[in-house]
């Protein structure tokens, strides 16, 4: 099973998510993003978890 960035669309291949990226979990639901939309958003993701200006 391929992971899908939630931000950009970017897929990793692998079962496992690799440890460059991140994920969270905003309103019950699972949000991944790749290292580079970690890295771009890190402040907002650690900050508020409500992503909805996005
Ligand atoms: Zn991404």
């Amino acid at each position: 099973m391929a992971h899908t960035c939630d931000f950009c669309g970017r897929q990793a291949d692998g079962d496992v998510l690799p440890l460059t990226w991140s994920f969270a979990v905003e309103n019950g639901r699972t949000r991944i993003y790749c290292d580079q939309c970690t890295r771009t958003n890190a402040r907002s993701i650690e900050g508020r978890l409500d992503s909805d200006w996005w």
